[in-house]
């Protein structure tokens, strides 16, 4: 069987995980953690960045340091993962779920606008497949309404908008190192702010609301507990896992940006005869080779085509179903249509990506891809 994730071991995380035991600094912010949040400073421009326990936890780090409220809107997609929702839920805020675009599961800026009253405190949105959302026009919503924007970065380490890193836009963001993303260390994340308030805040936050972080630095005599808080500081075992990944990201990156142009390249004809579409990179954006995608016609041929290819050994899985018409949001969400965001949910495919996927297996993955429609649609 292919399978749909292997996340990729450098080689060197034990060897960082051996000497993390050996400082006998064992929780969270020891030197690894250092290094990891160095390296973000020095690679992408996060001056301020904190790693987190996961992405999930950077995001309710989020919810708080907006100071969301029961009643507050916060406007996000539909079409996402649970947790850029629960984050802001677990405030009480009201989730008002936008549009994906037509060309790609982005949030439509033009729903964002249609969507914002003056109980909106936030703007949520998500890079899908590490591809930037629409940000000049969502940074000019923004401005104009002074709703400050917040990155769900999972996917997107690595990415830009127009030469600016993913992450940076925002008023604050998350990026996940969960096993299914690009650089990984198992359960992990991290907490950009991009404003010096925002960042002597998280840090209080993440030290279960003390500002023992700046006890550390000596800025004051004793420490205690001056806001709320919860433990969102990973193990510096993990950091050390995370720095041999980070130290080899462009290694890592070049292999997945290979599988994926392999994957355009083998797939291209079947988009120009219309089995499928393939995914869209708009001008501003890169790719960060996070996920490889097609968009079916029809749900239908979507459930044949994942089960053509288990036949064959290989795995490949459908994504999110929108959380407008989740069994714990519906009923609040109402009846306003979101056909987009349905229809990625019924249609959207991902193919196995990994950085050890040889080009014998894509193109094994690509003929079953074409025996399918030219074997059961004669389209
Ligand atoms: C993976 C992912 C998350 C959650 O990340 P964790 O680190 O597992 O908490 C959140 N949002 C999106 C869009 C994701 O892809």
């Amino acid at each position: 069987m292919i399978p749909f994730n292997r996340p990729f071991l450098t080689g060197n995380e034990g060897v960082n995980i051996n000497a993390s035991l050996a400082s006998r600094k064992l929780s969270g912010d020891g030197e690894f953690t250092k290094k990891c949040q160095a390296f973000f400073a020095s690679k992408f421009g996060f001056q301020h960045n904190l790693l987190t326990t996961s992405c999930t936890d950077a995001l309710e780090m989020c919810a708080i340091l907006l100071n969301l409220q029961p009643g507050d809107e916060v406007i996000l997609p539909s079409f996402t993962f649970v947790s850029t929702a629960n984050a802001f839920a677990l405030r009480g805020a009201r989730l008002v779920f936008a549009d994906s675009q037509a060309d790609n599961p982005n949030i439509d800026p033009a729903d964002i606008e249609r969507l914002i009253t003056p109980r909106t405190k936030a703007i949520v949105l998500v890079h899908y497949a590490g591809v930037a959302c629409d940000m000049d026009r969502i940074l000019e919503i923004s401005n104009h309404y002074k709703i400050p924007v917040v990155e769900d970065a999972a996917q997107a380490i690595a990415s830009f908008h127009r030469g600016r890193p993913l992450g940076s836009l925002g008023a604050l963001s998350a990026f996940s190192f969960h096993e299914t993303k690009n650089i990984v260390c198992g359960e992990g994340g991290l907490l950009v702010a991009n404003s010096a308030d925002f960042a002597h805040r998280a840090e209080i936050i993440r030290e279960k609301g003390t500002n023992r972080s700046s006890f550390f630095r000596g800025e004051v005599d004793k420490y205690g507990w001056v806001d709320i808080g919860s433990s969102f500081l990973p193990s510096d075992m993990l950091a050390a896992f995370l720095f041999a990944q980070l130290e080899s990201i462009e290694e890592i990156q070049a292999e997945r940006v290979r599988v994926w142009e392999q994957y355009a390249t083998l797939l291209a004809e079947g988009a120009q005869r219309g089995w499928y579409s393939l995914p869209v990179v708009p001008d501003y954006a890169t790719n960060n080779a996070h996920m490889f995608y097609l968009v079916c016609r029809n749900l239908d041929e979507r459930t044949r085509l994942i089960a053509h290819l288990k036949n064959a050994g290989i795995h490949a899985v459908f994504h999110y179903i929108s959380l407008h018409s989740s069994p714990y949001y519906a009923a609040e969400h109402g009846s306003r249509a979101l056909p987009n965001s349905d229809r990625y949910t019924d249609c959207l495919v991902r193919l196995p990506l990994f950085p050890e996927l040889t080009n014998e297996q894509l193109k094994f993955i690509a003929s079953e891809i074409h025996s399918f429609y030219a074997g059961s649609c004669n389209s």
